[in-house]
């Protein structure tokens, strides 16, 4: 197999830059030992060169999903939870469910959700794992590590845990034993020491990441934590305000809105990114952003959960960095990237329209250009890449990592199209992809990931579902 590749003859290459640079003039790109070295037209091959023809082809960057929970691939639709809102479902289904997974059970729903998101075009991968208690007799975070790098992903444990019960979790079918803060600092250590990269290329890496810190840490750890994970050259991650009830907790416990707790505890800076961000006052918009502290915007797990819509575009003009996950499948069961940019692309507009007013009270029809496609794509992948740390990684440029993929707008869903550069955005859907490259790799072709039996992963996830059916019975 010739290590280097020629892309040639693309309809059009988005490279993820924002503003004018969103859009590359050219249409074919040289890869050199996983990298971009060269972007321009008529690009003649090299005799070492696998050429690949991009002809009615797009290219984006590969997808950085900055936020999900790989475990709940083997949850979609559970009926008990499938009409709850957030504080209800999580009881129904994650909590009730989290003590089933064993070491097989969870390998096979990683695979399930790492390869949804593959064939969504998506390259890097956040994954926002809590299933951690003293005594387990198997090491989750390898496990995760493992079945990414077995795919050919890039892969960012976000190590989440508590060292506290929280209220929801009052019931003895729905405990977990916790860590004690020790405990929890020495893991992340010991797993950061084995999987955490440095380096515009790095494969994997690790962010501090109790799983929602005004619940999951007492007060006095918030600042403990945050100053570890920092000493070890680690960013921070936690779910935040996500429904009305992280507001109610925080004013009942600490007399103060959640952003300003996370403020009052160091746990707001350029290293921090947090998950949902839906309930805001304006003065925590403007924390947000004079910090630079980051979103990961999961809007269709926020809808499904009818927390209500994110102030992603907000956020952004503040100068926050927004960034896309789609959340675990257990609340999103479309858990792939190009369904959730569809979405965020037609939400914002939606919102802005469903606030618009007729005159003379209001402006009129407004709202039109609330989000393009330039910015959803950009906030999904150079926006991602830089809040996790992948320096080299999130834009196609020279020099820059070879993270993309090919789409091929062979389907009747595009034809029609009169800018195809928009295509698997503005028409939604499931992409059909020629070609996946990660690091100058080509991990997946015609859709199907590199060695995968689809069909039998799907006999093996049919399998996990009875089980857990009958355990529940
Ligand atoms: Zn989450």
């Amino acid at each position: 197999m010739k290590k280097n590749i020629l892309i040639r003859n693309a309809a059009a290459i988005m490279t993820g830059l924002s503003g004018e640079k969103a859009r590359s003039p050219v249409s074919d790109i040289r890869i050199e030992n996983g990298v971009i070295t060269e972007m321009g037209s008529g690009l003649r091959a090299q005799p070492d060169e696998q050429v690949l023809d991009a002809s009615r082809c797009v290219i984006y960057p590969g997808w950085v999903n900055t936020h999900h929970h790989l475990f709940q691939s083997l949850l979609k639709g559970v009926p008990s939870g499938i009409n709850l809102t957030l504080s209800p479902w999580l009881q129904a289904v994650p909590f009730s469910y989290r003590r089933s997974f064993d070491e097989k059970r969870l390998r096979i729903a990683i695979r399930i959700g790492l390869v949804e998101l593959l064939r969504s075009g998506c390259t890097t991968v956040a994954d926002h794992h809590y299933l951690f208690q003293p005594g387990q007799d198997f090491d989750a975070a390898a496990i995760l590590f493992e079945e990414a790098q077995a795919l050919g992903m890039r892969f960012m444990l976000l190590r989440g845990g508590a060292t506290v019960t929280r209220k929801l979790e009052d019931h003895e079918k729905l405990q977990q034993a916790t860590e004690t803060l020790d405990q929890m600092l020495a893991s992340v250590q010991a797993t950061a020491k084995h999987f955490h990269q440095t380096g515009p290329m790095a494969m994997s890496k690790v962010a501090m990441a109790p799983t929602s810190v005004h619940v999951s840490l007492p007060t006095q750890e918030l600042k403990e934590v945050a100053r570890a994970a920092r000493s070890m050259g680690l960013r921070l991650h936690s779910h935040m305000s996500e429904s009305v009830a992280y507001i109610e907790h925080c004013r009942e416990k600490f007399g103060c809105l959640p952003i300003e707790y996370l403020a009052q505890n160091e746990w707001l800076g350029s290293d921090v990114w947090l998950a949902h961000l839906v309930h805001l006052s304006p003065a925590e918009i403007k924390m947000l952003g004079e910090t630079r502290t980051g979103i990961a915007h999961c809007p269709q797990s926020n809808a499904r959960l009818a927390d209500g819509i994110a102030p992603a575009p907000a956020l952004a003009k503040m100068g926050s960095p927004v960034t896309i996950g789609v959340d675990g499948a257990a609340s999103n069961e479309a858990a792939d990237m190009i369904s959730e940019l569809h979405f965020a692309w037609m939400l914002h507009r939606a919102q802005a329209g469903a606030l618009s007013r007729a005159r003379p009270e209001g402006h009129g029809e407004e709202g039109g250009d609330a989000t393009t496609v330039e910015q959803i794509i950009h906030w999904a992948s150079q926006s991602g890449a830089q809040m996790l740390g992948f320096d080299g990684v999130g834009h196609l440029a020279s020099g820059m990592a070879a993270d993309l993929a090919v789409y091929a707008l062979d389907d009747p869903r595009y034809f029609g199209l009169h800018d195809s550069a928009l295509g698997p955005v503005v028409s939604g859907g499931r992409p059909h992809i020629k070609w996946l490259v990660c690091g100058g790799r080509i991990i997946l072709e015609n859709d199907i990931p590199n060695g995968l039996d689809l069909e039998r992963l799907g006999m093996q996830a049919q399998a996990e579902v009875q089980a857990l059916l009958a355990m529940q019975s």
